[in-house]
């Protein structure tokens, strides 16, 4: 890992020859350029952690611009939550930019380019306009009124601007070459007309720009040096340059377009549409629903930043697109909840268990170390009496001798208390289970220093008092797809591919510590799992969310 830590990413290594050719290091200028038409998602955060990521290691200003050159889709909502998500991240901003800010300029630089016959109003249909495109190795045909005069055209286009024509009338476009082998070249739409208020120009414009016209330019009036995108975006990269030579002087240092891969996650959808989808069929509850592959839901199921740019970096970033494994995610937030979460206990499945040499009205108050793998993380205490409950399944009446765990006759270690051995069970009619009884040793107190207190038994279990148990609710999610990849069959749904048991609501009785617990706290359930409490949660009702469990459960199915 740190031999490929040290050598560069492709992207790194275009900079550095650009550095030692015409570019500065003051130079560098970067950004991200979401479009707020849904919450981001993992695999934004991978061109987060590139662009901010190269920010910081060139010590260079990175903004967050907004593409909100589509009125349709976007919303303010949107908006917010892309902040708030970026700076959840760690990341800082050197500017917040929007794409109608540009309007403006966008629009005097399109009168421009229609007076240097550059650009043409097309009245044709969208279908013909398709229709007369051609094929990659068929010239296209040329539009009727790609030679009109430049006064026609100027007049028209400001009466599309001003919403005084048919929203379908004409479309503006740029006045290129039919017969490019790249078809993105043959004179590529550069606006429509779209009677309807944006979020924030309101109805100030009735036409609005393509994605090519406006992103380069974008990038250029705002001095971005390198423009990072997804690889979809390669065959756009001369029209980016065409538009950008029209905009710029000669010799000017302009941005460059350069692509990587996107990085696409097992079990689930990365995709803003396809995630709207499970919002608006309510097969989630919402955009952060810890099921969710965003970065919300992430951060709600009890992911941490840094486990989620943990995992950024150690995918890196590629030149072929490829689906990296879920459970890579959780490793990288095991790994670092190990190092941070306090751990606690909560029992799932109950089990009554009866000290009979334990004094009835006795109480004590144990030390629980919060996190044996951070000494600064101190500890806190647990209650101890009579009768406990431990996990259904840490009980046999017998086993084998592989059974490390609580069974007639032998002993076990409950976790920062005693050793208590297994005398005899109670039972109902039909069988079953009611009460274990066990006996104490006394002597065994965890760190009390004692003989008996060293004495090595071979299973420990956790536990919790039942007097002082406090009921919570749990949430344990499960994969939301059940399939690696669910749209990997085009001729079906993805949704069909949805796990039924991607959410199942339990109980638990957990210690009283946790009484204190805040929103987004996060816990080491011990030997079960790492739990984060949800915003629902209340003091009369503990809601925690499973973030992940304590071993990768799925290499076994
Ligand atoms: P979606 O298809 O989910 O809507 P998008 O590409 O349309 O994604 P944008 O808001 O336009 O989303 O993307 C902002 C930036 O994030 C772009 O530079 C885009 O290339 C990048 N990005 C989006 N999805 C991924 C991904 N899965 N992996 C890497 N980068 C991505
Ligand atoms: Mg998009």
């Amino acid at each position: 890992m740190s031999e490929e830590k040290k050598s560069l990413n492709f992207i790194e290594q275009i900079i550095e020859e650009d550095l030692k050719t015409n570019y500065k290091v003051s130079d560098l200028k970067f950004r991200f350029p979401p479009e707020p038409n849904g919450f981001l998602h993992i695999g934004h955060a991978s061109s987060i952690c590139l662009n901010f990521g190269l920010g910081l290691k060139y010590n260079a200003p990175v903004n967050l611009r907004f593409d909100d050159t589509n009125p349709l889709k976007e919303e303010t909502v949107y908006v917010d939550s892309i902040k708030s998500d970026v700076k959840w991240l760690g990341f800082e901003w050197a500017q917040e930019c929007y794409a109608s800010d540009y309007f403006q300029q966008l629009y005097d630089w399109a009168v421009e380019l229609i007076k240097a016959g550059d650009a043409y109003v097309d009245s044709q249909s969208s279908e013909d306009i398709a229709s007369q495109k051609g094929t990659p190795t068929q010239p296209g045909t040329a539009s009727p009124y790609r030679d009109r005069s430049v006064k026609e055209n100027l007049e028209l286009f400001e009466a599309m601007k001003n919403g005084e024509t048919g929203e379908k009338a004409h479309v503006l476009r740029a006045r290129i070459d039919m017969a490019s082998p790249n078809m993105i070249m043959r004179d590529p739409v550069m606006y429509r007309c779209l009677h309807k208020a944006h979020h924030r120009t309101g109805n100030d414009w009735m036409i609005y720009p393509m994605y090519d016209w406006a992103h380069g330019e974008s990038d250029f009036i705002e001095s971005i040096s390198h423009s990072f995108c997804t690889l979809e975006f390669l065959p756009h990269r001369e029209l980016y340059n065409w538009f950008v030579e029209r905009v710029s002087k000669p010799g000017e240092l302009v941005p460059k377009q350069r692509e990587f891969a996107r990085r696409n996650l097992s079990h689930t959808v990365v995709s803003k549409r396809k995630l709207a989808h499970l919002v608006e069929q309510n097969i989630v509850s919402s955009w952060d629903d810890p099921r969710m592959p965003t970065i919300s839901g992430l951060r709600r199921r009890g992911y941490t930043p840094e486990s989620i740019r943990t995992f950024a970096d150690s995918i890196g970033i590629g030149k072929r697109e490829n689906m990296i494994d879920v459970a890579h995610l959780e490793f990288c937030v095991r790994d670092d909840l190990n190092q941070k979460a306090p751990r606690v206990m909560g029992v799932m499945n109950p089990l009554k268990v009866v000290i009979t040499n334990y004094p009835e009205e006795q109480e004590e108050w144990l030390i629980a170390e919060n996190n044996p793998e951070d000494e600064s993380a101190g500890e806190h205490k647990v209650p101890f009496s009579r009768e406990l409950f431990i996990e259904q399944e840490d009980f046999r009446e017998e086993a084998n001798r592989k059974f490390f765990r609580l069974k007639l006759g032998k002993e076990v270690r409950l976790k920062n208390a005693y050793i208590i051995k297994a005398e005899n069970v109670v039972k109902d009619d039909n069988g079953n289970i009611l009460e274990v009884h066990c006996t104490y040793d006394a002597e065994s107190k965890s760190g009390s220093g004692t003989e008996a207190s060293q004495r090595k038994v071979k299973g420990t279990l956790h536990w919790v008092s039942i007097p002082h148990a406090v009921e919570a609710e749990v949430r344990l999610y499960d994969r939301l797809f059940s399939v690696e990849d669910p749209t990997a069959d085009k001729e079906k749904d993805f949704l069909e591919f949805v796990n039924p048991e991607s959410l199942e609501i339990s109980k638990a009785y957990v210690e009283p510590y946790l009484k204190l617990a805040r929103t987004e706290d996060k816990f080491q359930f011990q030997r079960i799992g790492y739990f984060c409490v949800d915003r629902d949660s209340t003091e009369d009702n503990l809601v925690f969310n499973r973030t992940v469990t304590l071993r990768d459960n799925w290499k076994n199915k």
